[in-house]
């Protein structure tokens, strides 16, 4: 097998272990004779895999008892919806902190179901920056403020949650797990798997009792119903099994290598390795303002545009894989999940450096 990084924003990289695991148990799931995917939601066999994998999020995120749990569907995008039928009701208006691309759609699924204010917004940054708090409109009446907390297009991140005194929601889907986080500030908190946790097909979403107990502000179809799917367990209907049995054991890998203190260093480590080359290299540039960098998509252009192709032609020849910037943005992306190794960040900063020799 050749050795490749795959530097997808998403689907992403997973750990080789994780992989390795899934292959080795996938027609035998411990001494079952079937796969984890063939058996019964209900079942004690997949029981046990969603019992172990929800305490070993637990642990993970040291998360407090008044948080529940819930293992969605539909993706980050069907929590755009989820999210003010659950928590927005008639008269009330949420406040949304728009940060990119990804702020911009939840901004306008939300506005299908409710009033929204926009209190802060980095368009006239062209999303390069996030504007400080003090300078945000007041949202104290708001029955929420959301964030994305880490823009997975543009590359802009927040490095800690904003302080506000209503509810706090936050889309994580590309740097949830990439860090200690203190959950307890927030009332929902969700992300969607094929990033930084697993599979596609599953979305881990976490709810603040109070958000529980008051239930949802309007009609909501039973299956994004957080009151529902937390009483079920998350088996209202039949979950993306293996996708969750996947999402499991990288929870076990991340406990295995030090929990979510060790990802932060590592993770610290390969992007300032990264950046720091970049800002050098007086060849290629990252637009973003260093205080709001991402640590996770390293979004950069090269001094000539018209070279484009052949960097990623000559990358993907090197096992350099998907480094193509998104379609709306253009030029490179690179995004270093958990499960990138400081070995895949060496080894573009040897290409990046060749290349800008041969043709900067
Ligand atoms: C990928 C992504 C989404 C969309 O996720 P889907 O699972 O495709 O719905 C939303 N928000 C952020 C921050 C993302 O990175």
């Amino acid at each position: 097998m050749s050795e490749v990084y795959n530097f997808s924003a998403g689907p992403a990289m997973l750990p080789a272990a994780v992989l390795e695991r899934a292959q080795q148990e996938l027609r035998d799931w411990h001494g079952s004779g079937m796969s984890i995917m063939e058996v019964s939601h209900r079942g004690a066999q997949f029981a046990e895999v969603a019992e172990q994998s929800v305490a070993n999020l637990r642990a993970l995120l040291k998360l407090p008892d008044n948080f529940s749990i819930l293992f969605m569907q539909g993706g980050a995008t069907t929590q755009f919806a989820a999210v003010p039928l659950n928590l927005l009701g008639p008269g009330e208006r949420a406040a949304y902190v728009n940060t990119g691309s990804w702020s911009t759609k939840a901004i306008a699924e939300a506005r299908r179901y409710g009033e929204v204010e926009v209190v802060a917004d980095a368009a006239s940054s062209n999303f390069s920056d996030i504007p400080a708090q003090q300078d945000w409109a007041a949202c104290d009446s708001a029955a929420y403020l959301h964030y994305t907390s880490n823009e997975t297009i543009g590359g802009v991140e927040f490095q800690s949650p904003p302080e506000v005194a209503v509810p706090l929601v936050s889309d994580m889907s590309s740097n949830f797990l990439s860090r200690p986080l203190d959950v307890s500030q927030h009332a929902v908190v969700y992300a969607g798997a094929q990033k930084n946790i697993g599979p596609a097909g599953l979305t881990v979403v976490l709810v603040r009792q109070d958000v529980l107990e008051r239930g949802s502000r309007q009609a909501v179809p039973r299956t994004l119903d957080y009151v529902a799917m937390s009483k079920a367990g998350s088996m209202l209907n039949t979950p993306p099994t293996f996708a969750w049995y996947v999402a499991g054991l990288v929870f076990e890998w991340l406990l295995s290598e030090g929990g979510l203190t060790t990802m932060a260093k590592r993770n610290d480590a390969k992007a300032e390795r990264l950046y720091g080359y970049i800002d050098e290299s007086g060849f290629y540039t990252n637009p973003v303002a260093k205080h709001c960098r991402s640590r996770m998509n390293i979004p950069f252009v090269l001094a000539d545009p018209e070279l484009d192709s052949t960097f990623l032609a000559e990358s993907a020849k090197q096992g350099l894989l998907n480094l193509k910037g998104h379609r709306s943005v253009g030029g490179m992306r690179a995004s270093i999940y958990n499960a990138m190794p400081m070995a895949g960040v060496d080894e573009l900063i040897s290409f990046m450096q060749d290349f800008q020799k041969r043709y900067g």
